[in-house]
């Protein structure tokens, strides 16, 4: 049965080692009051919460799912005590301000809690996830008495929080949704339509549930400019915070799906449903990309958090199987046969998931590193700067971290062969699992088009700009460092063609706006492999003699993996770029067959 252990000194490595993270916050006046020994006994209590409650509810809730009867919905045994607990030990407002209930925890704290969440229960870790999502854009966008009535209770965990957007006919294109509010006699709106697979719509674990849906006004311009934010809890409340009778939202059944079984996907019906318009009418995109964003970084969390897991389930798989001798002679000859850790192409699968999962924490973890700053940096320069980088890094960790577990859940699976293929051990649930992260919360191919058409087209790039800066002074200081001389070369190199690439597909899109298109998930992976290098390169940066021998050969040794194995899947990127959008475009439909 797979196990899972936080990786908290890899965790501690990249806080507080590679990104000096208790120094950065140290210095914004909402966090001076907290400091290493805080963090450290958090993540440690995490720790021991996710490792000892979540973890073993993974399998059970795996195999029996939710289930649906007469509208309720009933999470997996286990799961509400579970939440019950999660509460009780003030987590679900660990980052939330003090002002709403919450313990003004950093995000970038949040972030390594939330990766272990995410490993040890990914179904369980979605019900948090939206009340988080939910928070933030209560926070920035609703009425102060919207606020002390809807934000309180979902940062105590009393309620929970959901996120209503797809529609039958209408998933990624927003702009076709079709749900209608209609003015109701008292200041409040009357909801009208039918969402579909809404997380968290329905279930046990919370006295009342917040959906934050889009709809249409009645006067509403068609498109996405016509789209407003309503807040719309499962029991009305009033504008005095008391919850009253039962609203006309109602979940009309919940889907059968690969993974995340125990995770309540739900058809929610809107009939005549009381609710709050929150921020400006046809504003409601705008607000609801607040909460997609928090999510978005949030599901490349539950890439990583995925890789690892799979990554110690396997190892410990791969040092206790004994399958063939090693092609060099017997390690073992004591015994029966070598553990398959010896073979080569083992090693290129484990070493895969080890250098993705920790150099792909250095990049999580960065970036929410940047949200604390956004947030909470007293001057303005240091804030647009934290803004533009994690806008700007959002699609690359949602899109690349995603993409990169279902390979790593797969070869996770391969390392135990037919064992990691029948449901005993755990890895098949992890490869389910890891499959829908690149698809909610908008597709590998939305997150290409928002960081290529978007972020660096569109809006001239400053994030893409303030990275390649911080790439270049990096390799500049480090330039007379012989332990890093192997990492700086190609890491230079590659972020200056990352930067003619962009400039190449720019001329191309003006001529061709398919150009973009063609281009945009490889040119996702190309930013996402080089991204992963410079943080690699930062860890090898950030050794010293504290760490002792044995986990500093360890990073060196994954780093150069990274470095000869998987960064020259660049060359295979850029040549697809280059390649352009001719031989995508110019086949007619009709020759598909
Ligand atoms: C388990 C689960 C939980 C979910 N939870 C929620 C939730 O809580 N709230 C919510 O509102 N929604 C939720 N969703 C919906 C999810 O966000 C959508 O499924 C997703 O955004 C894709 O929309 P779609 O399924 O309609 O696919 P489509 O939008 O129909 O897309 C189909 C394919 O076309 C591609 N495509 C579309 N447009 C383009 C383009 N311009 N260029 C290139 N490719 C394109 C897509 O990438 C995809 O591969 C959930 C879905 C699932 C399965």
């Amino acid at each position: 049965m797979s196990q899972y252990a936080a990786p908290l000194a890899d965790m501690r490595f990249v806080l507080f080692d590679v990104l000096e993270a208790d120094r950065v916050l140290g210095r914004l006046p909402a966090f001076a009051e907290h400091g290493r020994e805080i963090y450290d006994a958090v993540l440690e209590e995490a720790a021991r919460f996710t490792g000892q409650v979540l973890a073993p509810l993974n399998p059970t809730g795996d195999r029996e799912g939710c289930t649906f009867e007469d509208g309720r919905v009933t999470t997996p045994a286990g799961f509400k005590e579970a939440y019950r607990q999660f509460v009780e030990g003030g987590w679900a407002g660990l980052v939330a301000e003090p002002e709403y209930g919450g313990q003004g925890m950093p995000e970038t704290i949040g972030a390594a809690i939330k990766e272990m969440l995410d490993s040890a229960n990914l179904s369980w870790g979605n019900y948090p996830l939206l009340s988080h999502g939910a928070c933030e854009a209560l926070k920035h966008v609703a009425e102060d008495w919207q606020r002390e009535v809807f934000l309180r209770p979902i940062v105590e965990g009393r309620w929970t929080g959901t996120m209503c957007l797809t529609e039958p006919h209408c998933g990624t294109d927003l702009g076709l949704l079709k749900t209608r509010a209609e003015p109701g006699p008292d200041g409040t709106w009357r909801i009208v339509g039918t969402k579909i697979f809404i997380t968290g719509g329905e279930h046990d674990m919370a006295e009342n549930i917040v959906h934050l849906v889009l709809a249409r006004l009645p006067d509403a311009p068609p498109g996405t400019r016509g789209i407003s934010l309503f807040i719309v809890p499962k029991f009305k409340v009033g504008r005095d915070g008391r919850m009253g009778e039962r609203n006309a939202v109602h979940c009309g059944s919940i889907e059968h799906k690969m993974g995340i079984k125990a995770s309540a996907t739900c058809v929610m019906n809107f009939d005549g449903a009381e609710g709050y318009l929150i921020g400006e009418p046809h504003k409601g995109l705008a607000a609801m990309f607040i909460m997609m964003n928090t999510a978005r970084l949030a599901v490349g969390l539950q890439g990583l958090g995925l890789i690892e897991r799979a990554y110690q389930n396997a190892l410990a798989y791969a040092r206790d199987r004994l399958q063939m001798r090693a092609l060099t002679g017997p390690k073992r000859p004591d015994k029966p046969a070598d553990p398959i850790i010896v073979h080569p192409d083992i090693r290129r699968m484990l070493l895969t998931q080890k250098a993705i999962a920790e150099g792909g924490r250095a990049l999580a973890y960065y970036a929410y590193l940047q949200e604390d700053l956004k947030q909470r940096a007293t001057d303005e320069a240091t804030r647009q700067r934290a803004d533009d980088l994690v806008s700007f890094l959002t699609p690359i960790v949602k899109g690349v971290l995603t993409e990169l577990a279902n390979e790593c859940t797969y070869h996770a699976v391969q390392i135990l062969g037919g064992h990691g293929y029948i449901a005993e051990w755990g890895q098949e649930q992890l490869a389910r699992d890891a499959r829908i992260t690149t698809i909610y919360e908008g597709t590998t191919q939305i997150q290409a088009l928002d960081l290529l058409g978007r972020k660096i087209l569109q809006l001239k790039g400053p994030g893409l700009q303030a990275f390649l800066a911080e790439i270049g002074a990096f390799c500049e200081s480090s330039a007379g460092n012989p332990a890093l001389a192997e990492f700086v070369a190609p890491l230079g190199r590659l972020a200056k063609e990352w930067g003619e690439l962009t400039l190449e597909i720019g001329a191309k899109a003006q001529r061709n706006p398919d150009e973009m298109g063609a281009a945009a998930v490889d040119y996702l992976h190309y930013a996402g492999y080089v991204a992963i290098a410079y943080f690699w390169a930062r860890e090898i940066a950030a050794l010293g003699d504290h760490h002792g021998a044995e986990f500093a050969d360890a990073k060196r040794g994954t780093a150069r993996f990274y470095f000869a194995r998987i960064l020259p899947r660049t060359a295979t990127h850029a040549a697809a770029i280059r390649a352009g959008s001719e031989v995508l475009m110019a086949m007619p439909e009709a020759a598909f067959g």
